[in-house]
């Protein structure tokens, strides 16, 4: 086991995985995630996986905007089967 490293991302909820993956993709290899349960177990798990462009923070429609964009891309770059439904909304 590694017992120094540049960078340890604590948690392995969307946010921490989400840090991982963009750590990654900068090019940053001596990154280490720690998880003390089982990765996505915590608030993730339980999260409808809404991503409302439109809330009442504007950082977090901001957020969402870029995981929406994200997840377009991901199936391709990770071959993997990413289960994103684009659908609208309409707030009067
Ligand atoms: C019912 C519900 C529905 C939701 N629906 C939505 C939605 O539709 N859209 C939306 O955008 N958001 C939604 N949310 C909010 C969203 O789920 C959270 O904002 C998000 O999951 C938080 O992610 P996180 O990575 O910060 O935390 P978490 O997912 O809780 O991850 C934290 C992780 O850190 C680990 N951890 C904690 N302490 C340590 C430690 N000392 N060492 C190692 N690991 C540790 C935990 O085990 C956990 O896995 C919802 C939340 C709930 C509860």
């Amino acid at each position: 086991m590694k017992t120094k490293t540049k960078v340890v991302v604590v948690g392995g909820g969307v946010v921490g995985v989400s840090a991982l993956y963009h750590l990654a993709k900068k090019g940053w290899s001596d990154v280490v995630l720690v998880e003390r349960k089982e990765l996505t177990s915590g608030s993730t798990w339980h999260a409808a996986g809404l991503l409302p462009l439109f809330n009442m923070s504007y950082s977090v429609g901001q957020l969402h905007k870029y995981a929406v964009n994200l997840y377009k891309t991901l199936e391709e770059e990770t071959g993997k089967k990413c289960w994103a439904l684009v659908l609208f909304q309409i707030f009067v």
